[in-house]
């Protein structure tokens, strides 16, 4: 019996896609750049493939590579490629990059004339999030790209960008990038480039702003289950979406400790009665942040148990109470659990402060994920 385990219900993932797909038009892209968000890359990616995506989309290229050598045949974009990468390796393997800059393009465009096959590229535009993408360079860099077209060097397969912040849906900004798109798009084709995929809309945009969605929707952390902000547009069930991750450790240890102890590093809280604590054997070396406060916690033997005192490295301490059935080598679930009144990943976030991507993506590679379903 594994000390922990993350079960992801890769039939809840299923849904979910076939859920938001039906609601647009456009293609599907699956997300699954950081271990599919710490939902495991490949099962992920094939199970998105088979519920009706057609694309992947990956940060780096070894995750894409990953995927290709698992046999993956789909499209698939890798769209944060340092400017030193195997650009070689991914133009040989089929995969499709992001050009944010006229220095990618160069590099990527030596590297297919080496091979003499051209690479598949989307022109990614800066359209206000002054992150990824090409702002002031966004002319040059379609000239350029239209030249290395008409030599063969590249296909521009798609032009695309990124919303800022499109978890707050109705919020002005969401337009002014959509008209910087069309308005880029457009110069795009003034110099002869003439993708046939455009794509803007994540997960926020995708369940809400359905003039984004263009040719190509790129889903996130929806396809996880989860809400991308449960104050703007409410949680998982608001939203018709299953989680997929549940997580769940062995209780280590049960035991009575008087009122007034303090209990773990830092004395930080005591117990205000006589009482059962059981200890967790799970901590921030496997993702769960140091900060939780006592809003969280585990669901086990029928009840929620709160989080008491700090968490440590491998391990933290929960307050059962003093009539809890709870024994050692029992599960208890931080994340879902039987009948599901549990805690959820939102629940985790709020208690760190963060927001629910951070707390599934960074549960740690010593914890396997277990696929059902
Ligand atoms: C991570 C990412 C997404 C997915 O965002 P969600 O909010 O999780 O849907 C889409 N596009 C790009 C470029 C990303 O980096």
């Amino acid at each position: 019996m594994n000390r922990a385990e993350a079960l992801i219900d890769l039939g809840a993932l299923e849904v979910n896609v076939k859920r938001i797909l039906a609601t647009t038009r456009a293609a599907g892209l699956a997300v699954v750049k950081a271990d599919a968000y710490g939902h495991g890359l490949v099962p992920v990616a094939k199970r998105a493939l088979k519920a009706g995506a057609s694309w992947l989309g990956t940060a780096l290229l070894e995750e894409a590579l990953t995927l290709r050598n698992e046999g993956v045949t789909a499209p698939i974009i890798a769209w944060l490629t340092p400017i030193n990468d195997d650009f070689e390796g991914a133009i040989t393997s089929n995969i499709d990059l992001a050009i944010p800059s006229l220095a990618h393009l160069e590099v990527i465009s030596r590297a297919a004339t080496g091979l003499g096959k051209p690479a598949r590229v989307h022109l990614e535009v800066d359209t206000g999030m002054s992150r990824g993408g090409a702002l002031r360079e966004w002319n040059d860099l379609c000239k350029s790209a239209s030249k290395l077209v008409s030599e063969k060097k590249i296909e521009v397969i798609g032009i695309w960008s990124h919303f800022a912040r499109a978890d707050e849906p109705g919020h002005t900004f969401n337009d002014e990038q959509l008209r910087n798109f069309e308005a880029r798009v457009s110069e795009a084709k003034s110099f002869g480039i003439n993708p046939s995929i455009l794509h803007l809309s994540n997960s926020a945009a995708t369940l809400t702003n359905p003039k984004s969605h263009f040719d190509l929707v790129r889903l996130g952390i929806s396809m996880y289950g989860l809400s991308p902000d449960i104050e703007a547009m409410g949680d998982s069930k608001k939203l018709d979406l299953i989680p997929v991750m549940s997580l769940r450790s062995q209780v280590h240890l049960v035991k009575d400790v008087p009122a007034g102890s303090q209990v773990g590093y830092g004395g930080t809280a005591l117990t205000i009665k006589d009482t059962k604590l059981g200890v967790i054997p799970m901590g921030y070396a496997d993702g769960i942040p140091r900060n939780a406060d006592s809003s969280a916690g585990v669901l086990v033997g029928n009840r929620k148990a709160p989080i008491i005192g700090r968490v440590s490295m491998d391990q933290f301490v929960v307050e059962l109470g003093n009539d809890s059935i709870a024994r050692a080598g029992e599960w208890a679930y931080l994340i879902g659990g039987e009948g599901s009144d549990g805690y959820t990943a939102d629940a985790w976030a709020k208690a760190c402060g963060t927001i629910n991507y951070e707390i599934v993506t960074r549960i740690g590679a010593r914890v396997p994920r277990i696929f059902k379903n």
